[in-house]
């Protein structure tokens, strides 16, 4: 999560924008929420597919976050649970294939969060790595 302090719209004090993802079983989501102290204005937005500006600044902020197999024989098989779990395309799937070896995903950390708990319901073992970007 990101927290940046910006003039509020309404009365010109400060006010907190937070910036974040968050994961259901399915999908991760990612929401903008402001919140003004002073005169109480706030605003929420949220949706399903990360805005790619968003996401970048998440990736600055917290670095690259890479799922790592535990078992790289399992590669073929963590990529199609991913598949049926999340209903990946073909390009993204062309791209986990891409990927390193042992490297199933890198992304942010509750993409990677996500992935590993995706994982995990099927039995198979990951941990997550991180890089600053
Ligand atoms: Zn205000």
């Amino acid at each position: 999560m990101i927290s940046q302090i910006i003039k509020c719209d309404g009365c010109k004090n400060s006010g907190e924008l937070r910036i974040g993802q968050s994961y259901s079983e399915k999908k991760v989501v990612w929401y903008k929420s402001f919140r003004c102290a002073s005169c109480g204005q706030a605003y929420e937005v949220d949706g399903d597919d990360t805005p790619e500006e968003l996401r970048n600044l998440l990736l600055d902020e917290e670095g690259v976050h890479s799922v790592v197999l535990m078992d790289k024989k399992k590669r073929t098989f963590s990529i199609k649970v991913l598949r049926n779990t999340l209903g990946l395309s073909m390009e993204e799937v062309k791209d986990m294939l891409a990927k390193k070896d042992e490297v199933l995903f890198e992304g942010t950390s509750t993409e990677a969060k996500f992935i590993e708990n995706c994982l995990a319901k099927n039995g198979i073992e990951s941990i997550i790595q991180s890089n600053s970007r």
